[in-house]
């Protein structure tokens, strides 16, 4: 079984800056070409399109009232190199579908929808990632026209080179429309879902992280000649303290602690570690237990510094808050879900999502989707035609459901 979700996930996939691998990265000339031909399939789903300034593609399907607010579905069309076809390109082609869905069956709604297309979630390109959604809410500014990519081009220019008009980033903005939410369809990018047998979940919250470099400052010294009782080795405390990190990340639930890189100094077989770097990646969807956890983590790096004699040093570079799904549309998911007879799971992202940045202007909702071996950001990743197309008609009852609560309620919008 193909669908034409899928199919348009491969016809994009093709689309590509290498003739190797699939590589959209924001403002390429395949990321334009991806843009164009989105846009195209927009058309045909009955949608007034447009890019804008910072180059998201947008698709419009109107309702009858103009005051009515507005309801966006999207994800991002960007993608890592040597990629997979899914990320992000799935939840927008699901988009597509599901307004064609509606309006094949001519069912109108009270709100009206709007199909976005995303640039930059990856941050591949600019070192700076969630551009497209950055936008979306208002938080572009001058100087990051003045980011430059490896080959020193600015965003500004790459902007321009794309026929885009740099100057007037701020018309991407949504801040002061009528908002309703923002759903994204997304690949779940992890094995529960398949682990389980289940083809979709609601996704509670997306998991807060902080970041940090730790730097232990030992003593380096000749390995033949200074004694083991008399040591500063940096390495063996920092091998103490990310056994640590695992152990006190291990004793909670909603908690995941990694340490992705080190690096020690002078790295030399027969010298004593002298300085060891490395990185610490932790995330939660509850803020509190993580700020607790951390405190747990800061305390036992203090004792290791005392008891092996080497300075211990915490910096911080990253810190992003966990952001909630609005309760009134995991409700509606659920709902859908369970209607098609499917067992209704609840999953926490531990990625990033576009989601979260939307989630600072309007209430927002997520969806994954089931994927083969939890592989993403490789070519391998995997969702089955099965599985897209139980996405699409999840999306088309949680849209009714919607117009639903809000006939009964009478419309509002949202961030109440
Ligand atoms: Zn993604």
């Amino acid at each position: 079984m193909t669908t034409r979700v899928i199919q348009r996930c491969r016809d994009l996939a093709a689309i590509s800056d290498s003739d190797r691998s699939i590589s959209r990265i924001y403002l390429s000339p395949a990321y334009l070409q991806g843009l164009q031909q989105t846009e195209e399939w927009m058309l045909q789903a009955g949608m007034e399109t447009w890019i804008d300034a910072v180059g998201n593609v947008w698709g419009r399907y109107a309702c009858k009232d103009p005051q009515a607010p507005t309801l966006i579905l999207g994800s991002h069309l960007d993608t890592v190199p040597n990629a997979g076809m899914f990320d992000g390109i799935l939840g927008v082609m699901v988009a597509i579908e599901a307004v064609d869905r509606l309006k094949e069956q001519a069912i109108e709604l009270p709100f009206h929808i709007e199909v976005v297309g995303l640039g930059d979630e990856e941050g591949v390109r600019f070192d700076a990632s969630m551009l497209g959604s950055r936008a979306l809410i208002g938080k572009w500014e001058d100087e990051l026209l003045e980011l430059t990519d490896q080959n020193a081009k600015s965003l500004e220019s790459a902007l321009e080179a794309c026929g885009l008009n740099p100057q007037d980033y701020a018309s991407a903005s949504r801040v002061n429309d009528n908002l309703l939410g923002f759903w994204e369809v997304h690949m779940e990018q992890g094995p529960v879902l398949e682990a389980e047998d289940i083809p979709i979940s609601v996704v509670s919250a997306i998991a807060g992280a902080r970041r940090f470099k730790v730097t232990i400052e030992g003593q380096a010294g000749h390995a033949g000649t200074v004694p083991m009782g008399l040591r500063q080795d940096a390495l063996t405390a920092a091998s103490e303290v990310v056994l640590m990190i695992e152990k006190t990340a291990q004793q909670n639930n909603n908690l995941l602690a990694t340490v992705g890189h080190l690096k020690v100094f002078p790295s030399a077989v027969n010298v004593i570690p002298g300085w060891v770097e490395f990185t610490v990646d932790i995330r939660s969807d509850d803020d509190a237990l993580r700020e607790r956890v951390m405190n747990l983590i800061f305390h036992s790096s203090e004792a290791i510094s005392m008891s092996r004699g080497v300075e211990i040093y915490w910096s911080e570079y990253h810190w992003a808050p966990a952001k909630q799904c609005a309760p009134r549309f995991r409700q509606i998911f659920e709902e859908s879900i369970a209607q098609q007879k499917i067992h209704v799971r609840t999953l926490v992202s531990g990625a990033g999502h576009d989601a979260m940045t939307v989630a600072e202007i309007t209430d927002i909702g997520m969806l994954f989707v089931r994927c083969r071996g939890g592989i993403s950001h490789h070519p391998d990743e995997y969702v089955s035609a099965e599985d897209a197309e139980i996405a699409v008609n999840t999306l088309v009852l949680a849209l009714e459901k919607l117009a639903e609560s809000l006939q009964e309620s009478g419309v509002e919008s949202s961030k109440d």
